[in-house]
């Protein structure tokens, strides 16, 4: 069986849903299973419906409304009036609405899960009618009967056995299966989701209790490149990456594939392919067992907008292990990401990621006890197999606050010009 996944920007339009359609009719006409995310920028537009909602604000009913009319003006391009995919979406409408008039839940991260998933209901019953229409039998099914997670909202933890045990039993390896990515449920059927952008890891979920022959994810660029081109003017297609070093890439925030998404895959030597939506011809980057890299070049990686705190005791003394678990502890708590940490007698640097919008409770939790010099919007570079030359592209980008250097690896904090 082969697993395909497409991302938000293959179904963004009418055109991309008609080209989503061909490449499965070329590609997988059977013993496929796909996997397909929200429309274009919809997960970001669903995110401001569920802060205006939650919020209280004004503008909610402006902001479904644009959803709505983004998946409507597609269907118009794609169906008939009479075509019952239109009463299928008012449905997942109604279930929203019902959703938004019913709860009475405060809890932020449950919130968000119950009305994100909406973005990926939509797109796939949307790519399976227009298949339908097009005489593509396909069996469409919603993946919160079958992935099943424990109940950490927005970053839930697969349950592998029970998850496998019923992919097992109900997937038909012999059809196309178009089904969403990202979302999936706990034990009390509640929605839950696997992190932003994780539709990826559905792919290698399904892929690894499958025992898949491949996964593919198709993408609007040629494959796997060693840096992202919005941020380089050089880049160069990566034809073959080892497991390892993409596991590596993605730990240091290679966007091009979900950090999860590998290990499942790697457990079964399931190799991964990377292709373009608009040249399915050209056979982009293939993730395998094998050598490391080809071509065996730098490749970079950046976060921007990261937060660098570099934190000391008040009176000078050494930052010594029982400061360091504390604030560890507290990093945790406030679900605060560290990218990069770098210790010296009496500092201790982090590079964070203010995901959760927790900075500022951290910071005033601990200003009490510590010093903390705090500078934001900082970008974090990494480098894998850097060499002179790369690093000094990146001490280009800014004012290099923090370097460091590892044996494959070269990581700067730059404040950007
Ligand atoms: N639609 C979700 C997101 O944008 C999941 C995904 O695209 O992988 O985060
Ligand atoms: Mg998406």
């Amino acid at each position: 069986m082969k697993i395909f996944k497409f991302g938000g920007a293959s179904v963004k339009d009418a055109e991309s849903v008609k080209n989503v359609a061909n490449i499965i009719k070329q590609e997988g006409a059977k013993n496929t299973l796909v996997v397909i995310s929200a429309m274009g920028k919809m997960t970001n537009a669903f995110e401001d419906v569920i802060n205006s909602y939650y919020n209280k604000e004004q503008d909610l009913p402006q902001k479904l409304n644009f959803i709505e009319e983004y998946h409507k003006d597609i269907m118009n391009s794609l169906f008939e009036k009479e075509d019952k995919i239109h009463q299928d979406i008012d449905i997942l409408f109604g279930e929203l609405g019902w959703f938004l008039a019913r709860n009475t839940s405060q809890r932020f991260n449950y919130v968000y899960d119950q009305i994100i998933c909406f973005g990926e209901l939509l797109s796939t019953k949307i790519v399976s009618a227009y298949l339908e229409k097009l005489g593509q039998e396909n069996v469409w099914f919603d993946v919160r009967n079958y992935i099943k997670t424990d109940s950490n909202y927005r970053d839930a933890k697969v349950d592998w056995q029970l998850t496998e045990d019923i992919i097992t039993a109900k997937v038909d390896a012999n059809k196309i299966n178009i089904t969403q990515g990202f979302i999936a449920a706990n034990d009390t059927e509640n929605t839950t989701t696997l992190g932003r952008e994780g539709s990826d890891y559905t792919a290698g979920i399904f892929a690894y209790c499958l025992n898949a022959e491949s996964v593919t994810i198709w993408k609007d660029v040629k494959g796997v490149l060693n840096a992202d081109p919005r941020v380089f003017d050089d880049t160069t297609l990566l034809q073959q990456i080892s497991y390892e070093e993409a596991i590596e890439m993605a730990f240091y925030g290679a966007s091009v594939i979900h950090p999860k998404t590998i290990q499942p895959l790697q457990k079964k030597e399931i190799p991964l392919l990377v292709r373009s939506f608009i040249n399915p011809k050209e056979t982009g980057t293939k993730i395998a067992r094998g050598s490391t890299l080809e071509p065996y070049i730098p490749c970079f990686i950046v976060k921007k907008n990261q937060i660098l705190i570099s934190i000391s005791a008040l009176d000078f003394s050494f930052m010594v292990e029982n400061n360091m678990s504390y604030i560890f502890q507290k990093l945790h708590d406030y679900q605060l990401k560290v990218n990069m940490m770098q210790n010296s007698a009496i500092s201790f640097s982090v590079c964070i990621d203010n995901k959760f919008n927790k900075f500022d409770a951290f910071y005033n939790e601990l200003q009490n006890q510590f010093k903390i010099d705090v500078q934001q919007g900082v970008d974090l570079y990494t480098i894998r197999h850097f060499d002179d030359k790369a690093n000094a592209i990146i001490e280009q980008k800014g004012t290099s606050l923090l370097t460091q250097i590892n044996k494959e690896t070269s990581q700067i904090v730059v404040k950007p010009f």
